[in-house]
């Protein structure tokens, strides 16, 4: 299965510096385990960003600098970083669930939409969320920046197709309405920051309800 939809590189050189708080280094660290392409960018910033530290010395600015950073390019790229669990579970999410993705207790909203918030802070939520297949979540758009990876299944917005790996940014100026791909359960991890506004009436007040 082929990744499709990737993050951008500013937020790869972030993750690889460092420079990312947890939420966010929890979705790339876990779309990384999906994705050899990602792997090996990290893996070239990672070696870039050492390079230059080791450099910073008055006198060690010499000749054969590039060239050593570019031997290390060339090095054959960080291992992979999927890690066996008894259903798949991406190793950075199980370190955080303790346990598998079929043993989570989800939370029921609504007959067909399921959901675990992981951690709040202020604005910012870090969930996972279930559909059941054909799964219509409703029109909204969003108040802050909202990042998806799909885990499980799919689903399809106007934006495009979104299957197990690919990982979507939604700004807050889109409104989409993303409906789960008829085979089977979609399972994301989503980090909002901001709530969502749905175009719903009934909608509107449930999210409200459940934190959303
Ligand atoms: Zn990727």
């Amino acid at each position: 299965m082929t990744v499709r939809h990737h993050p951008d590189d500013a937020l790869l050189l972030a993750y690889a510096a460092g420079g990312l708080d947890a939420a966010m280094s929890l979705i790339l660290a876990t779309h990384l385990t999906f994705c050899a392409r990602c792997r090996r960018l990290v893996g070239i910033h990672e070696k870039i960003g050492g390079a230059l530290l080791e450099d910073i010395q008055p006198i060690a600015m010499n000749n054969d600098a590039l060239a050593r950073v570019m031997a290390r390019l060339n090095e054959p790229s960080a291992p992979e970083r999927h890690q066996s669990s008894n259903d798949n579970t991406p190793a950075p999410l199980h370190a955080i669930l303790g346990r598998d993705l079929s043993g989570v207790r989800w939370r029921k909203l609504g007959p067909n939409l399921g959901y675990v918030t992981l951690y709040r802070q202020g604005p910012m939520a870090v969930r996972l969320l279930r559909g059941a297949p054909r799964t219509d979540v409703g029109s909204h758009s969003h108040h802050g920046k909202e990042y998806t990876l799909v885990l499980r299944g799919g689903y399809t917005d106007a934006t495009g197709s979104y299957g197990p790996g690919d990982f979507q940014v939604a700004s807050a100026e889109l409104r989409h309405n993303p409906v789960a791909d008829p085979e089977e359960d979609c399972i994301n991890l989503s980090v909002t920051i901001g709530r969502l506004n749905f175009d719903n009436a009934v909608q509107k007040i449930v999210a409200r309800l459940f934190g959303f």
